[in-house]
């Protein structure tokens, strides 16, 4: 729905001086499993609409679901790794309401027995400090089909001619973390919610449970804010008198799709409460649509904590009872933390922290790893996947990793590429030539090289020969290094490299002009 009007907001400083921030967000990741929840149907993303359903994702009358079993586990394995109690023994209950892309008209998902509860995830902000967010729960459930509705502007119902429905969504297995409510935060409220989603998702796909794409909606986030009025620092964990102050009446910005969104929905709505409640007006417990394109959250519907959706447990389903064994096995896959693993490779390769954040904002840790696991080195991989590759993924628009799989860069091949050079076969010249066939789909480094005749000349003599004329014709500089400045080497190797048409080992003529003149390198 669009608004004509524009709520009025206070500015951020104004508003934090008068309240003090109180977040809870609710993360849904759909699971990367083959099949669905319930049934044995497929997952695939983009498939033709209503090719991936069956009478159990449906809803069709008497058709019997049965639990997927690699949900279970991923769900546990998400629960151990945010430090969560797992249930020795939990219910699927129903959640009763109409909605046109739920063709069951309940959702089968998990009410008061989930099967994760009480952990934490601690997140780092940019100050360098540590805010925990402390985890409710995390239960199982489904998600709903689609609605397309057609003929209208928006995209949305309203002004639409008709909608179709679109239900091979319907039963993909669905994970809900949902936070306590985060106090303490202050100012950096904004900050730790796009932290903790952020780390939330690095922690996701390190399990490997999820593809955790923000944009294509399989990890979606719902932001819960609220004010209350400020006493003192509340970010003072000590300060009695804050924590003492109760709630204000939340609302919810629902399916934020981005992690700066989430950042910029939590700050308008802090502007937006403040604005409201320092008028004198009070704040409508409700849910509210997050507008990317101008920044605003719009109303939604009204939900209040009473709404009943007449939850029962699901009688089709047998409860999910994992053993003390299963679940310590279960504990036994999780991997590394990932602040530990960035840590530990920073660390490892010596980066400074600029180097680091390089490496992270390109997306590249994983890529360089595995190109260091196929034989590469630390600096050489990070070269060339922070270089050449990540500037044509950034022309392409694409991520890293999405364009490497696109046109088919692996780590194997980065390490290929090295071993070219320190072979000595190509130089740097030559191999980033060779990186542009292999970018270009021409096959891998040592075919590209192979195919456009890429190799160091091996013929000393004509080495030899451009390095006698170049130190001909620059005695001066020919003097300085045989009186010891060995680095004024560098203006006669570029004009050897020039003679020989790059088609030279920049670190072998270094050598030979060296001995030429008599000097130890
Ligand atoms: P709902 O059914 O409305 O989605 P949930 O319990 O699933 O309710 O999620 C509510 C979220 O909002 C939780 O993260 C919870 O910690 C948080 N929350 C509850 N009360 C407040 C409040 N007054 N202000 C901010 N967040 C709140
Ligand atoms: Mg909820
Ligand atoms: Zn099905």
């Amino acid at each position: 729905m669009s608004t004509t009007t524009t709520d009025a907001v206070l500015g951020y400083d104004e508003a934090l001086a008068s309240y003090d921030p109180v977040m809870g967000l609710e993360v849904h990741v759909e699971l990367g499993t083959a099949t669905k929840m319930f049934c044995g149907c497929a997952t695939t993303f983009g498939a033709e609409p209503n090719t991936q359903v069956c009478p159990v994702c449906l809803g069709l009358p008497g058709a019997l679901p049965v639990v997927n079993e690699v949900a279970v586990e991923s769900a546990i394995r998400i629960g151990l790794a945010l430090h969560c109690d797992i249930a020795s023994w939990c219910r699927f209950a129903r959640k009763n309401y109409f909605y046109p892309d739920m063709p069951k008209n309940f959702q089968t998902s998990q009410y008061d027995e989930p099967i994760a509860f009480d952990g934490y995830l601690d997140v780092e902000l940019e100050d360098g400090t540590t805010y925990r967010v402390e985890i409710e729960r995390a239960h199982m459930e489904e998600d709903t089909g689609k609605s397309l509705h057609v003929g209208g502007s928006t995209g949305r119902i309203h002004g639409a001619e008709y909608s179709l429905v679109d239900y091979n969504r319907a039963g993909i297995p669905l994970i809900e973390i949902v936070t306590k409510p985060l106090v303490g935060a202050g100012e950096r409220a904004p900050e730790v919610a796009k932290a903790y989603v952020g780390a939330l998702r690095e922690l996701l796909r390190a399990l490997g449970v999820s593809d955790v794409k923000m944009e294509q909606g399989s990890m979606r986030c719902d932001a819960n804010v609220s004010l209350r009025p400020k006493a003192g620092d509340p970010t003072d964990p000590r300060n009695a008198e804050q924590l003492a102050v109760p709630f204000g009446t939340r609302t919810e910005t629902k399916n934020v799709n981005s992690l700066r969104s989430v950042e910029r929905a939590v700050r308008y709505e802090i502007c937006r409460h403040a604005a409201v409640l320092s008028s004198g007006g009070s704040i409508l417990q409700e849910t509210r649509h997050w507008h990317e394109d101008t920044g605003v959250t719009t109303s939604g519907r009204e939900k209040s904590d009473a709404e009943d959706y007449r939850y029962f447990p699901e009688p089709d389903l047998v409860p999910v009872a994992p053993s003390a064994e299963r679940v310590e096995e279960l504990r036994g896959t999780l991997p590394e933390d990932p602040a530990v693993r960035r840590r530990r490779v920073q660390a490892e390769h010596g980066w400074s922290d600029l180097e680091m954040r390089d490496v992270l904002n390109a997306g590249a840790l994983d890529l360089i790893e595995e190109t260091i696991a196929a034989g590469g080195t630390a600096a050489g991989a990070k070269k060339w996947w922070l270089g050449e590759v990540a500037r044509r993924a950034n022309e392409a628009n694409q991520p890293l990793t999405e364009y490497a799989t696109q046109v088919g860069v692996t780590p194997g091949a980065i390490a290929e590429l090295e071993g070219l050079v320190s072979s000595g076969r190509l130089n740097d010249k030559m191999a980033r030539e060779v990186m542009g066939g292999v970018l270009d789909g021409e096959g891998t480094p040592t075919q590209v090289a192979d195919a456009r005749g890429l190799e160091l000349v091996e013929d000393d003599d004509a080495l030899q020969a451009a390095i006698t004329t170049v130190i001909e014709r620059n005695p001066d500089i020919a003097e300085k290094i045989r009186g010891g400045k060995v680095q004024a080497a560098g203006a006669l190797i570029g004009q050897v490299m020039k003679e020989m048409k790059g088609q030279a080992d920049a670190g072998k003529a270094r050598s030979l002009i060296l001995a030429a003149l008599g000097v130890e390198g």
